[in-house]
C-alpha cells in the first residue's frame, strides 16, 4: 500500500497566552492527583505499591510495582498467542490503529505534557516537544508499515516461477526505554515493534511508569488488542532478566546506558531459544568544535541549548566543547554571561530553563563529578548555590576547562560542560581524539570555512553531525537519530530503515 501524506505535528506556541491557558489548566488539574503506573497485563492494571516521585519536589505522585514473575509469564503467553493474528492483520490495518494513537495523543497533548513534567521533572516546553515527537513516531512508522509491511514485493524468476518477499513481525518484542524521554522514546520503540507486526512487552524506566501507563491505555483504546501489548513495570534488576531470558523472546529494543546494553547482549548470548536482534541506542561523549571563523553569539546560544537545556539529560547533549585558542577568552566570557542568565527551578513554570535531574542517584553522581573536577579542572562557571532549590533533586549547571579528553572516562549525564582549547594546527588531532573515545552519537561544528564541514563530516565517527546549529532535538523523518560504536547499533530512530530491523523476512517461491 501507499504511504499517506504526512506532516510532523505542531506543538503549542508557548508565547501565545491563549494557547498556553489549557496547558496551565491541565497542570493544575494534575497536581495533587494520585496516579497508577502499571503493570498492565491483558488490559488489566495490576496492584501498585512502589512509590513514584516528582523529582522537582520529592513528593509521591503515584504508585507502580515490580511486575511479578507470574504476570510476566502470563504476558508472554498472551503475547505469543496474539502476535500471529496481529501480524496477519497486515501493515495497513495496523497503521490505521497507530494513526489513531497519534490522534489520541494530540487530543490529550496538554495532559500528557504535564504528566511528563510532574513525573520526569521535564520543563513544559520539553513536555510539549516530547508529545510532538511521540505523535510523529506513530504516524511515521504507521506509514512505513503501510509501505513495506502490507503487500509482498514481487521478485523476478524464471518462466513458470513466481517469487515474492514478505515482511512480518519477529514475535514478541521487549522494548526497554529510558526516563529522559519517557513518552517519546517509549512510544517510538513500542509503535515501531507493533507496526512491524510484533506483540510487545514494554518496560519503561522505573522512574517513569505513569506516563507509560497513560500511553499504553491510549494505545489499547485506539485499538491495539490487549493481548498484543503489555506494560511490564519495575526495575531492570527485578524484571529485566525475566524478560530477556524467556525463550519466547523475538527481539529487544533498548535505549539507555552502554553498560546495560552490554549486559543485555551477554544475557541474549547465553539464553536458550532463537538468536534474536538487539536494537540498542546508548550513551555518547558528544563534542562540538568551534573554530575562529564561527559566529560567537550563535555559538553561545547553541551551546546553552545543547549542553544545559533538558538539564543536559539527553544522550545527544553536548559534553565537550573544543574552542580554537584565539577566540576562546572572548567566547568563554560570553558563555559565562549567558550561563548567569539561566534559571533553575520548577519545571512547571514557563520561565524555567532547567528543571531537576531525575533522582538522588543522578544528583549524587553529578556532585561527585563536580568534586573531582574541582581538583582536576579549572572552573569557568559554577551556578550560584543559593539559587538551587532545597527540595527536589536539582543540580546547577557547571562549566570547567580541562586539558584533555582522557580526564573523562565516561558520559556525565547532566548539565555539566567541559571545555578544551585547541590550536589551529591541532584540528586533526582533536578529531582523532573524538573518534578515540569509542562513542559516536552526536557531533557539532561551528565554522564558516566552506569545505571544512565536508572534510570534518567525512572523518568524524558520529551518527548525527550538526553544522552551525545546536546538536539536540532530532526531528522524526528529518534528522534520523542514532549512533555508532559505544553509542548504539542503529538503525536510526525516525529514519526510513528503522522498521526493517523489527521485522522478519519470508520468501515465497511457487512453481506455477
Ligand atoms: N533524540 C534526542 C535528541 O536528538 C535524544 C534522545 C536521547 O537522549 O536518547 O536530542
Amino acid at each position: 500500500a501507499e504511504a499517506l501524506p504526512r506532516k510532523n505535528a505542531h506543538g503549542i506556541e508557548l508565547t501565545d497566552s491563549l494557547a498556553v491557558a489549557p496547558l496551565m489548566e491541565a497542570l493544575e488539574n494534575q497536581r495533587g492527583k494520585h496516579f497508577l503506573g502499571g503493570p498492565i497485563i491483558d488490559g488489566v492494571m495490576g496492584n501498585a505499591e512502589e512509590p513514584v516521585y516528582n523529582p522537582a519536589t520529592g513528593e509521591v505522585i503515584g504508585h507502580t510495582a515490580n511486575t511479578d514473575k507470574h504476570l510476566i509469564e502470563q504476558a508472554y503467553t498472551s503475547a505469543t498467542e496474539a502476535q500471529i493474528g496481529w501480524d496477519r492483520l497486515g501493515g495497513s490495518q495496523r497503521a490505521d490503529i497507530l494513526d489513531r494513537v497519534a490522534d489520541f495523543y494530540e487530543k490529550k497533548a496538554s495532559e500528557l505534557a504535564t504528566i511528563i513534567c510532574l513525573e520526569a521533572g521535564r520543563t513544559l516546553n520539553d513536555g510539549i516537544s516530547e508529545v510532538r515527537e511521540a505523535v510523529d513516531f506513530c504516524r511515521y512508522y504507521a506509514n512505513a508499515a503501510r509501505q513495506y509491511f502490507s503487500d509482498p514485493t514481487e521478485l523476478p524468476g524464471p518462466t513458470g516461477e513466481q517469487n515474492q518477499l514478505y515482511l512480518g513481525g519477529c514475535g514478541v518484542f521487549v522494548a526497554i526505554s529510558p526516563w529522559n524521554f519517557p513518552l517519546a522514546i517509549f512510544t517510538g520503540q513500542v509503535v515501531a515493534a507493533l507496526a512491524a507486526g510484533n506483540a510487545v512487552l514494554a518496560k519503561p524506566a522505573e522512574q517513569t511508569p505513569i506516563i507509560a501507563a497513560h500511553a499504553v491505555r491510549m494505545m489499547l483504546d485506539a485499538g491495539v488488542p490487549a493481548k498484543v501489548l503489555h506494560l511490564i513495570t519495575g526495575s531492570g534488576a527485578a524484571v529485566g532478566k525475566l524478560l530477556i531470558e524467556d525463550p519466547r523472546l523475538g527481539g529487544v529494543a533498548f535505549t539507555g546506558s552502554t553498560e546495560t546494553a552490554r549486559l543485555i547482549n551477554q544475557q541474549l548470548a547465553a539464553k536458550e531459544g532463537p538468536i534474536v536482534p538487539l536494537i540498542a541506542e546508548t550513551g555518547g561523549q558528544n563534542v562540538m568544535i568551534v573554530d575562529s571563523t564561527a559566529l560567537p553569539e550563535q555559538v553561545v546560544d547553541d551551546v546553552i541549548q545543547s549542553a544545559f537545556l533538558s538539564a543536559g539529560q539527553r544522550c545527544s547533549a553536548l559534553r565537550i566543547l573544543c574552542v580554537q585558542d584565539v577566540i576562546a577568552d572572548n567566547l568563554l566570557t560570553m558563555l559565562k554571561g549567558a550561563c548567569e542568565e539561566l534559571t533553575l527551578g520548577d519545571p512547571g513554570k514557563l520561565e524555567t530553563d532547567i528543571g531537576p535531574v531525575i533522582d538522588a542517584k543522578a544528583q549524587g553522581m553529578l556532585e561527585a563529578h563536580r568534586e573531582r573536577m574541582s581538583r582536576e579542572a579549572k572552573p569557568l562557571f559554577t551556578f550560584d548555590e543559593d539559587k538551587v532549590p532545597d527540595k527536589g533533586t536539582f543540580f546547577g549547571p557547571q562549566v570547567v576547562e580541562i586539558e584533555d579528553f582522557s580526564i573523562l572516562k565516561r558520559e556525565v549525564f547532566g548539565p555539566f560542560l567541559h571545555v578544551i582549547r585547541f590550536k589551529a594546527e591541532e584540528l586533526d588531532e582533536v578529531i582523532r581524539r573524538i573518534n578515540a573515545t569509542g562513542y559516536g552519537l552526536t557531533f557539532g561544528l561551528h565554522s564558516r570555512i566552506e569545505g571544512r564541514a565536508q572534510a570534518v563530516f567525512k572523518r568524524v565517527n558520529a551518527g548525527n553531525c550538526y553544522v552551525n546549529r545546536d546538536m539536540v532535538g532530532a526531528v522524526v523523518g528529518v534528522n534520523p537519530f542514532g549512533g555508532r560504536g559505544l553509542s548504539g547499533t542503529g538503525p536510526k530512530a525516525g529514519g526510513p530503515r528503522y522498521l526493517f530491523r523489527f521485522g522478519s523476512e519470508k520468501t515465497k517461491t511457487i512453481n506455477t
